[in-house]
């Protein structure tokens, strides 16, 4: 049996680390935020190469921070992709703004810079555009280059959600540093997990970096009682904090045994000839590989592709099936089918197969093998 990402394996590998070092926390009497966060952010920092990581409660939760901390709210407008996890606009929506979905690139699957210009200019009519939020989908990054561009030119910020792409780089840049706000999760199957939610902000920003740590505890000024701001209740809690700095030390590791993986299934689904488009990685980039998602020709092709995997007791996922533009929860914005025709397409054909640091050589050509398409 294959799982389909194989958080076992990993625990087994650092289980004598991860019970002390939870052991030691409950041991503290200290539980939220303290030394263990301190220490994991200033590690992250480091790791992702900005001047300061703040943690908190999750990705979502880093995302409303970061259009809480720009003053984000009813009557803005935040260009985002259709195609990503509802958070990245549900994020949009918390603070009272309007997402505007843009298409997305047909091969690297994300924000498409080249259709932003247009969306900013229909946002215009009766919102206020305020920012970007660009998603690094599956653990690639978007390009921020091109975004950036897009930005400047009509005074928008970028939010990098580097939600499945913690580890990626852009040339020597890590993910979480390629705008000037990066937001990452925690969560358990997102490449740096812990064993519950969690998230961070990444900045070099010391301003926006002081308002995150503010925000993250109902707005707080000089001291607990005294409230500057509206804020959340957004803190890491200590035990994920120390599990997290266990994990990030074996992530280099883990980083390169996904990029092993992704390349080993890339030759593998060449050499078998079969009909699918294999994930592309543009030059300069490197990507975390959240998930390995390959493309069928349509529909019908990709239900008969499962299931012949799943006969094999293969387990595979769609990511996405239905973009947030025809989301019900999203009805109010007068989206409708035929706006979004990469996205739609992407919807129809795509699925991911498993993918973790511990998958084998004999898994990826059994998996590959049981493919029928
Ligand atoms: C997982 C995810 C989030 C939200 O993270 P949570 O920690 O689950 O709140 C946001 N954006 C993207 C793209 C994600 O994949």
């Amino acid at each position: 049996m294959i799982p389909f990402i194989a958080l076992g394996s990993q625990y087994r590998l650092i289980q004598d680390e991860v019970e002390a070092a939870v052991l030691r926390v409950l041991r503290s009497g200290q539980y939220i935020l303290g030394p263990e966060v301190d220490a994991l952010e200033e590690a992250l920092a480091q790791f992702v190469g900005v001047r300061h990581a703040v943690s908190c409660a999750s990705g979502t939760d880093a995302l409303v921070m970061a259009l809480m901390a720009k003053g984000v709210g009813p009557g803005d407008a935040v260009m985002t992709t259709p195609f990503t996890f509802m958070a990245s606009a549900e994020a949009i929506s918390l603070v009272g703004a309007t997402p505007v979905f843009v298409d997305v690139d047909p091969r690297t699957f994300n924000l498409d810079p080249g259709a932003l210009g247009g969306a900013v200019a229909t946002a215009r009519d009766h919102l206020t555009p305020r920012g970007i939020i660009a998603v690094d989908l599956f653990g690639l990054p978007a390009d921020y280059g091109a975004i950036e561009q897009v930005a400047n030119d009509h005074d928008l910020f970028v939010i990098e959600d580097a939600a499945q792409s913690f580890g990626a780089t852009h040339g020597n840049r890590r993910a979480g540093a390629l705008a000037s706000i990066g937001a990452t999760s925690f969560f358990p199957a997102k490449p740096l997990g812990c064993y519950g939610d969690g998230g961070a902000l990444f900045t070099d920003d010391d301003e926006l970096a002081e308002l995150f740590r503010s925000i993250r505890v109902h707005g707080q000024g000089s001291n607990r009682y005294e409230h500057v701001r509206i804020g959340v209740t957004g803190r890491l809690d200590a035990v994920q904090a120390a599990i997290l700095s266990v994990k990030l030390k074996i992530l280099p590791d883990e980083l390169e045994k996904r990029q092993r993986v992704a390349a080993a299934y890339g030759l593998a689904i060449q050499r078998a000839g079969l009909q699918l488009e294999i994930p592309d990685v543009p030059d300069g980039f490197s990507s975390s590989w959240a998930q390995y998602s390959v493309l069928a020709q349509d529909a019908e092709a990709r239900a008969a592709c499962q299931a012949s995997l799943a006969a094999a007791g293969i387990p595979t996922g769609i990511y996405y099936p239905k973009p947030l533009h025809l989301q019900s929860a999203f009805a109010s914005l007068g989206y409708s089918h035929g706006d979004f025709p990469v996205a739609e397409s992407l919807s129809e054909r795509i699925f991911s197969l498993p993918m973790h640091p511990y998958l084998e050589d004999d898994d990826i050509h059994a998996i590959v093998g049981a493919m029928r398409i």
